[in-house]
């Protein structure tokens, strides 16, 4: 496995590999990478001949008072990592690389990046629509790999390439939990160990949300203000948003029924502004 830094290097690889008639599959990430990150991999090596793997703590998808600085990085670790599941590439650039000076295009959203995330994180999905979209013109990849841990992520880049006519076919891939529950992320490290037990809330409300919804409620307000009562009771949380929408649109309903995703953000101690969900069909 090869680390490399610039987009040049890139295109030499898969221009080869494209030469031997080999797939590629991306696999983009940023960075400090756990089971979550190794699970999207291992999927990705399975369906491709070669797997590309960025490391790329994008700035344009972080607000001003945001953690981009203090954000977790051990490029050794990841490097680790990808080599033992397989991946052929680490691509890991500094910012300058992908943002020359004078940088001025952005690929924007609306509808889909105007609901859950995007109203608290309003720059975010404008960042994550241009880093993406610069990721798949370096790579070319045949497929992409995307965890549901970020669902509305990965519905905006669904709709992107839908949208804008992209030949690559984006691949989902379920939520890795530690064993207590807790989704795993590498923002988990912010916890102190009294918040990393508060933050069990987030996981406590996602399943109970799900059996709930398993057993037959269809009420969306009946199963926010159970999700509600049972993250408030923790003191150390404070909801940034609890949602039942439907996947295809991200708009808020009130009948459980279609595509749905029940998804939440919650602060935890002020350490660590948290994400976790589920999807169903009903
Ligand atoms: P990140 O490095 O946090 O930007 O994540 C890179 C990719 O890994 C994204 O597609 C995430 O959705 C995915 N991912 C992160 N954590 C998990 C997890 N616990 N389970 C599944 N996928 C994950």
């Amino acid at each position: 496995m090869e680390i490399v830094s610039t987009i040049k290097e890139v295109r030499d690889r898969v221009k080869a590999w494209r030469k031997e008639g080999l797939t590629v599959g991306l696999v983009p990430t940023m960075g400090y990478l756990h089971e979550g990150h190794k699970s999207l991999i291992d999927k990705a090596v399975s369906q491709n001949d070669r797997v590309v793997v960025s490391v790329f703590v994008n700035p344009m998808q972080f607000g001003p008072t945001e953690d981009l600085a203090s954000y977790p990085r051990d490029l050794d670790a990841d490097a680790k990592l990808c080599e033992a599941a397989g991946a052929s590439l680490i691509f890991h650039p500094e910012p300058e690389e992908m943002y020359d000076e004078g940088f001025c295009s952005f690929v924007d959203m609306t509808g889909l990046t105007e609901a859950l995330c995007g109203l608290s994180r309003p720059v975010h999905f404008r960042g994550v629509c241009t880093v993406v979209n610069k990721l798949f013109n370096i790579v070319t990849p045949d497929r992409a790999y995307f965890g549901e841990k970020d669902a509305q992520q990965l519905a905006v880049v669904k709709r992107m390439v839908k949208d804008l006519n992209m030949d690559i076919e984006i691949v989902g891939c379920p939520i890795i939990r530690e064993a207590d529950g807790l989704a795993k992320s590498s923002r988990n490290t912010y916890l102190s160990p009294k918040s990393r037990e508060a933050a069990l809330v987030l996981s406590r409300s996602i399943f109970m949300a799900k059996k709930m919804v398993e057993d037959g409620e269809r009420d969306a307000a009946k199963v926010k203000k159970a999700m509600r009562d049972l993250i408030e009771a923790e003191p150390l949380a404070t909801i940034d948003y609890v949602e039942i929408v439907d996947v295809n649109t991200m708009k808020s309903i009130d009948t459980i029924k279609g595509e749905i995703l029940c998804a939440i953000a919650v602060n935890i101690g002020g350490e660590a502004r948290l994400i976790d969900n589920f999807m169903a069909t009903i």
